[in-house]
């Protein structure tokens, strides 16, 4: 498989080169450059597999041809994908419970830091091990965070010799659980620092780090945010499994995806593009809409980043987007980049025409603020006795509201554990969920971090002094 810029002017790429890459030399993000199908028949074969041998299956077409000189082998990535997925806390890796007439939740938190993120991090971290020892390379990654991809960035990369690890979050807005996830984690290669900004000034310092190419270059810079494509790849997964657990591809399933950067959610349309039978993907936000309205109206404007309930969605530029505006401008990468530049200068971006009438077949928007997630979370508990996270109660109500054919299934993803936002859940519920036994005594471990403005020269110098490595490559 050979990745593509959506801005059209970086080089063409293999699977190993854009997982260490991140973002493409042109600002763009690298897609697949075709999507390999997934057909009837395999998918029917799929049923009552365990998800790691389902995982590596999706995955292989992405990586490979595996095995073939150069990538990675066959047996070798098997057993990385069998490894992640069994330091999961559930059997069934990503379990679907019925929470209503035809309306799943799939729990996506059963990996060590309790998000969704894990299930593509836990795999990004091996698969990274795995190709810079091969290289004999050290690279430097610099993540920004609205609370959850940090914690599992960092699960994911501690104490891997060939990594450095720098993780950018908004100082004072991501929860107390969230932040000590992170700032707990006791590894030499760890460094955590709070930025007093939003999450929006985390992610633009991060990308000007990757645009500098001299720094970047100087460190070996490499990305495990939701731009990397190997983080895409590793969530079409769950949607395939849990479309076959309810009768793909014997049925259609329609999904609803509490999103902030769409990173999650285009995970489901590039399982579409494979050739899943999905109905509808059901966007949800909170009161940063920019994705809803979009979805709405086919028209992008930023707005202030407001604090919410579910700060992992507290978001106005959604990177992820681009890809699937890659294909709204019939892949034209230059075409793109204009309107991106354009987008950067004057916040607002207008969809092409053409595209549009799909987009708006497939899509659905929905946005609930905090007191409407409140209402859902002790609603759905009064109902069920299920606790859920304010994120995964967006998606439910998105899930409940936007859903066209009461005869398709409609999956809601569960982003996050509810104990992971304790405070919510307790004001929804009366409850306060327990943390699972391996994060007991978070709450009394010791924190390091370093507070520091947002301001990339600051930023940079940061990391050129506390990198341990001599040079990049
Ligand atoms: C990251 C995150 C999201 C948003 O995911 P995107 O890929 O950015 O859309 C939603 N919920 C939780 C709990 C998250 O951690």
């Amino acid at each position: 498989m050979r990745y593509i810029s959506t801005r059209g002017g970086a080089p063409r790429l293999d699977f190993e080169a854009v997982l260490l890459a991140g973002l493409a030399r042109d600002g763009g993000l690298y897609v697949p450059e075709s999507w390999p199908s997934l057909k009837p028949k395999t998918l029917a074969g799929f049923a009552g597999k365990p998800y790691a041998e389902v995982a590596a299956a999706v995955m292989a077409p992405f990586i490979g041809p595996l095995g073939s000189k150069g990538t990675i082998p066959q047996k070798t990535f098997q057993s990385m994908v069998a490894e992640t997925y069994a330091g999961f806390r559930h059997e069934a890796v990503t379990p679907l419970v019925e929470v209503g007439e035809g309306v799943w939740i799939e729990e996506l938190f059963h990996g060590p830091t309790l998000a969704f993120k894990d299930l593509a991090l836990q795999l990004v971290g091996r698969l990274y091990d795995h190709v810079l020892k091969k290289q004999g390379r050290r690279v430097t990654i610099i993540g920004a965070t609205s609370g959850d991809t940090g914690s599992a960035a960092l699960e994911a990369c501690r104490d891997r010799r060939a990594i450095d690890i720098f993780i950018l979050h908004p100082l004072g807005r991501v929860s107390e659980v969230q932040r000590r996830q992170m700032t707990t984690i006791d590894a030499g290669n760890v460094f955590n620092i709070a930025i007093d900004g939003s999450f929006d000034d985390c992610q633009d310092i991060v990308k000007a780090c990757f645009n500098d190419h001299a720094f970047s270059d100087r460190i070996g810079m490499s990305a495990v945010n939701s731009i990397n494509w190997a983080r895409v790849m590793a969530q079409i997964v769950y949607y395939v499994t849990a479309a076959v657990a309810l009768g793909a591809p014997n049925r259609k399933v329609s999904f609803s995806v509490p999103s902030g950067n769409f990173g999650n959610v285009f995970a489901g349309y590039a399982a579409k593009q494979m050739g899943l039978d999905i109905g509808q993907l059901i966007v949800g936000s909170n009161r940063n809409d920019i994705l809803t309205r979009f979805f709405k109206s086919g028209a992008m404007k930023i707005s202030d980043v407001v604090p919410s309930l579910s700060p992992s969605m507290d978001i106005q530029i959604s990177s992820n987007l681009e890809r699937l505006l890659f294909d709204l401008f019939k892949r034209n990468g230059t075409k793109l980049a204009e309107a991106m530049t354009a987008f950067r200068k004057t916040g607002r971006f207008a969809a092409p025409k053409a595209g549009w009438p799909a987009v708006q077949k497939l899509f659905a928007a929905y946005k609930l603020d905090d007191a409407g997630t409140l209402k859902v979370m002790g609603d759905l508990y009064k109902r069920t006795g299920q606790l859920i996270d304010p994120h995964s109660a967006i998606g439910v109500a998105a899930a409940e509201a936007m859903r066209k054919d009461k005869s398709v299934p409609v999956v809601a993803l569960a982003t996050a554990h509810p104990a992971k936002f304790p405070d919510a859940v307790e004001k929804a519920t009366g409850l306060r969920p327990t943390l699972p036994p391996h994060l007991g005594n978070l709450l009394s471990r010791r924190e390091r971090y370093d507070v520091l403005p947002k301001d990339l020269g600051k930023i940079q110098d940061y990391v050129l002094a506390h990198r341990r490595s001599g040079s990049g490559n």
